[in-house]
């Protein structure tokens, strides 16, 4: 989507950094961390939230590649969260996987 700053970072447009990327996703740092280690796990493809996904290999393989960053990381203890909707926090409107690691802040 053009308006979407997660699909303007896939596309390259702010020369972000990626951590770690494969067929399906990009792992990039999340901007304003609230952990020692705070990265998103975002898919190539714009699926607005969790509700609208329902692409059974993409929903396997973004698991599966935060298992292979935080492998590739030497991140062994963390937590994974996916806000979904509003109301629950989630501001942007492309789905992402929250990892957090160490201390929060
Ligand atoms: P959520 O509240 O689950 O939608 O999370 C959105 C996250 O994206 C927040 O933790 C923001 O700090 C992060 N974020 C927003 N813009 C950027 C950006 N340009 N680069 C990296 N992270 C971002
Ligand atoms: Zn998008």
């Amino acid at each position: 989507m053009s308006d979407c700053i997660f699909c303007k970072i896939i596309n390259g447009d702010f020369g972000t950094e990626f951590v770690y990327e494969n067929e399906y996703a990009v792992v990039f740092k999340d901007i304003n961390p609230k952990a020692d280690i705070h990265l998103l796990v975002v898919p190539k493809k714009h699926v607005e939230s969790l509700n609208e996904l329902d692409d059974e290999v993409l929903l396997s393989k973004l698991m599966l590649t935060v298992k292979d960053v935080t492998k590739k990381e030497g991140i062994k203890s963390y937590r994974t969260v996916i806000n979904t909707g509003k109301e629950a926090g989630q501001e942007v409107f492309h789905l992402h996987i929250h990892i957090l690691a160490g201390k929060m802040k």
